[in-house]
């Protein structure tokens, strides 16, 4: 085989088709944790209307039968570095594509992960079309006030009806004027909970209703693979050059476990672009070179 490519949502199946196409021998691995799986649709993506993320995943996996990619599902617990390359679940490979993205951490609010996807979102670009015009609240991170503000400003191009909840952060002059200057109220009371409907419990008791509550998350990688092979990581993400290279040679980063605030679309981009890397520098090795 050529090339390994463990994660397989967007970012992986647009590496393995890019490269499937490229005549390569491809495998690709998945343990079906794609981030937006619990959403009931993907958005902003040109071509595609009204498609559940596992839908989207399924038509993409049914296009690489015609390349020969192999796909297993299972989920890759190790690679074994040696002098000829990789193995990968018992599968010898010269290059690795890591896809395996990221795991989003929620507010510590009760309600939030039951309805997280759903009622609950974080990414107006994703999410704000279909909920504009609406009441809607911004539920911000705990500690980090700055952060909290800067969403709830994104958020406010949508509405005309945003109120930031900071969750007990107190707010700095400063900002108060920047989220009056957007026509955002805030809150600075402790919420606890998020309900049906949707609700926003204050403490207190005071409920806000809200057609959709958007949240500030913090990302993690979902996989220490690239951690314990090795490649330098940054601010969670992993480090890699234009063509997705990682600091570890034959190993490459696509989407967003590379970059974290790609949408979809742009996370299949990155692969694709990663993918054409990778037949290159594999063409070099193909004629005696090395990486
Ligand atoms: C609730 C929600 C809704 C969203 N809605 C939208 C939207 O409407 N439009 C949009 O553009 N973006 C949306 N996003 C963002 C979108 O989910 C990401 O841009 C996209 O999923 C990134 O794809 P990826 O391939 O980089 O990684 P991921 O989707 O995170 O996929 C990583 C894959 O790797 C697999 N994996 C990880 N480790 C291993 C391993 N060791 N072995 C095997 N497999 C492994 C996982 O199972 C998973 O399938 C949303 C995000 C969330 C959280």
């Amino acid at each position: 085989m050529d090339v390994a490519i463990i994660g397989g949502s967007v970012a992986g199946l647009q590496a393995a088709l890019t490269l499937g196409r490229a005549c390569r021998r491809v495998v690709l691995f998945d343990d079906g944790r794609a981030r937006n799986r619990m959403a009931s649709h993907v958005h902003n993506f040109l071509g595609v209307e009204d498609l559940a993320p596992g839908e989207l995943l399924a038509a993409g996996r049914k296009q690489l039968a015609a390349y020969g990619v192999e796909v297993r599902d299972v989920r890759v617990e190790d690679v074994i570095a040696d002098d000829d390359g990789y193995v990968v679940d018992g599968e010898r490979v010269r290059a690795v594509v890591l896809a395996t993205g990221l795991r989003d951490e929620l507010p510590d609010v009760p309600g939030l992960a039951e309805r997280w996807g759903q009622d609950v979102v974080a990414c107006p670009h994703c999410h704000g079309w279909e909920v504009r015009d609406h009441p809607l609240v911004q539920l911000g991170w705990r500690g980090a006030p700055d952060r909290s503000v800067a969403r709830a400003l994104l958020l406010s191009r949508w509405s005309d009806q945003v109120i930031l909840c900071t969750d007990g952060d107190e707010l700095t002059d400063a900002q108060e004027l920047r989220l009056a200057a957007a026509g955002v109220k805030f809150r600075t009371e402790r919420v606890t909970e998020v309900g049906v409907g949707v609700e926003v419990r204050l403490v207190g008791g005071e409920v806000l209703g809200a057609r959709r509550v958007f949240v500030v998350v913090r990302q993690r990688q979902q996989s220490d693979l690239a951690e314990r092979l090795g490649c330098q990581l940054a601010d969670g993400a992993i480090v890699a050059d234009g063509g997705g290279r990682t600091t570890v040679p034959g190993v490459y980063a696509v989407g967003t476990a590379a970059a974290p605030a790609l949408l979809a679309v742009a996370a299949a981009g990155h692969a694709a672009t990663t993918a054409v890397a990778v037949h290159n520098d594999l063409l070099e090795l193909d004629l005696g070179g090395g990486w």
